[in-house]
């Protein structure tokens, strides 16, 4: 059975916009499943639909085949869920390890470990091969460690499966290389990938699985070298 799949998504805007008309998504756990499609396809919808920002119309999700429904980010982070966005919410003048566990410490009453927090950080870091020092602020990363460092926050939040929204977007050819040894890492170990891209040569390498969308629909589906057309 599939990891996560969003079965007939419909989503219209305020203004009117049909973003979402009929998607479907069906993830396998432990792989690489791009989605990708032009602008105005309805990728970042479906992706704020799985994560709880937007809320669909129409259909239904399932994760390990029992529907849900996130009322907000929160309860998508609690199901295991995990969201790297385009634009950071890194604070630039905290450590690594500071955004890490940021919003997640103890509640009043538990003291916080600051040594138990640096050695977590490090170890999740050295285990995906993230490749980002904990006690580095963030403002002195390039943008490809900054980008790390939001898949070690959902990662320190115990997210097994991980949305990449268009990550290689803002990042040098080095850098990607370097995301794609991460993202290998992440589901050699049993974590699950959504890869959110504009074309088709940017993910073809690193994926397992492409659903291909247009027009707020799911138009296709590629599997590694071979292509099936839906309908
Ligand atoms: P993609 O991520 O593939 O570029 P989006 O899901 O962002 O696609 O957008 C799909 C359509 O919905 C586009 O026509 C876009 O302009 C519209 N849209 C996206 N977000 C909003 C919003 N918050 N309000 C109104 N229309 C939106
Ligand atoms: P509400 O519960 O009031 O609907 P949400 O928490 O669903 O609020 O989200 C409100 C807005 O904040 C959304 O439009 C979304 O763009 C943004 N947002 C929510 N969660 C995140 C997040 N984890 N990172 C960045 N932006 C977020």
């Amino acid at each position: 059975a599939a990891l996560l799949e969003a079965i007939a998504i419909r989503k219209t805007y305020p203004g009117g916009t049909l973003a979402n008309d009929g998607v479907d998504l069906s993830v396998q756990s432990g792989k690489v499943h791009a989605v990708v499609g032009e602008n105005g396809a309805g990728k970042s919808t479906l992706m704020k639909i799985l994560f709880g920002i937007e809320k669909p119309d129409a259909g239904e999700l399932r994760l390990e085949g029992n529907a849900i429904a996130f009322a907000n980010p929160r309860e998508a982070i609690d199901a295991g869920i995990g969201m790297v966005f385009q634009h950071f919410s890194l604070v630039p003048s905290f450590t690594v390890y500071e955004n890490v566990v940021l919003g997640s410490e103890p509640k009043s009453g538990i003291r916080f470990d600051r040594e138990k927090a640096i050695a977590e950080v490090r170890a999740l870091s050295e285990r995906f091969r993230l490749n980002v020092d904990p006690l580095t602020p963030v403002e002195q990363l390039p943008v490809g460690q900054q980008q790390r460092v939001e898949i070690l926050k959902a990662l320190y939040r115990n997210a097994r499966i991980l949305i990449l929204d268009e990550p290689t977007a803002v990042l040098a050819p080095q850098e990607v290389a370097e995301l794609f040894v991460a993202v290998r890492s992440l589901v050699e170990q049993g974590r699950t990938v959504i890869f959110i891209a504009h074309k088709l040569p940017e993910v073809l390498e690193i994926s397992d699985r492409i659903t291909v969308m247009r027009g707020g629909r799911t138009v296709g589906e590629v599997e590694t070298k071979s292509v099936t057309e839906q309908s």
